[in-house]
């Protein structure tokens, strides 16, 4: 069975003050009754205060964006051995705002997932299709097209990832995707990684999760946990999913 991951991706929130009251409200609730891992994907700035706050917890942490190059001219971007170098364990890959206003391909994402796993970073790799694309009953398809390349990295890399389903219309809007919905997405995800460990993957639900809609999701086979945005930036919306 897996184990299930809720990982909070802060987006473009926060600063010191918020962050330390933020990281020390995680800290300070007692988890002992849950398996559920945890994380956050922080805003580079803040790294090296989420690495100090979360070291020696049972939080993990991580970044939001990687580069597919380990060093050179590339002004504005970070390596994935910058961010081994703040302990990161998680970075996100193809969130849908990335693919959205920074044009990044199917391609690049692979690419960005392949660059995670030689700097020894957990890739989550974000899939998710639009409300048009949805309605056009091509929300499978859409999926498949965007995981071909990150498949194509193959079965070994797949098996060191996590995915994460974030259907672009509930991202940010309240309208979750059913329980129903998620769990057919997921499922299709899972049979096409395919190959030995597929069982093992993690498969991450994310858009309007909160905690009174988290169970339902989470009761569902083929979800193994969330990526939640808004409701990671308050301690005890995000502790009630995490619980
Ligand atoms: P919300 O939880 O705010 O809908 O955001 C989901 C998301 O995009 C997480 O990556």
């Amino acid at each position: 069975t897996r184990t299930r991951l809720v990982l909070g991706n802060w987006k473009m929130h926060g600063n010191l003050a918020d962050n330390t009251k933020l990281l020390n409200a995680l800290l300070a609730a007692p988890r002992a009754a849950t398996t559920t891992q945890m994380g956050v994907c922080v805003p580079f700035p803040y790294l090296a205060q989420t690495a100090l706050a979360l070291s020696g917890s049972s939080i993990a942490w991580g970044a939001q964006d990687i580069s597919v190059h380990a060093q050179g001219a590339y002004t504005g971007e970070v390596s994935g051995g910058m961010l081994k170098d703040f302990s990161c364990h998680y970075v996100l890959v193809g969130h849908s705002e990335r693919r959205a206003m920074h044009a990044e391909s199917d391609q690049l994402v692979s690419d960005k997932a392949r660059a995670a796993l030689t700097a020894g970073l957990t890739p989550v790799v974000c899939v998710g299709e639009s409300l048009a694309e949805r309605d056009a009953g091509q929300a499978v398809s859409v999926i498949t097209r965007q995981l071909a390349p990150v498949l194509a990295l193959g079965s070994e890399a797949v098996l060191k990832m996590v995915i994460a389903y974030e259907p672009v219309w509930a991202i940010g809007t309240g309208r979750t995707a059913t329980p129903e919905q998620a769990q057919e997405v997921h499922a299709a995800i899972r049979a096409a990684l395919k190959g030995a460990g597929a069982e093992q993957v993690q498969i991450l639900y994310g858009g309007s999760v909160k905690a009174a809609n988290a169970a339902s999701l989470f009761a569902m086979p083929d979800i193994d946990g969330a990526l939640v945005g808004g409701a990671s930036l308050v301690a005890e919306d995000f502790l009630a999913i995490a619980a």
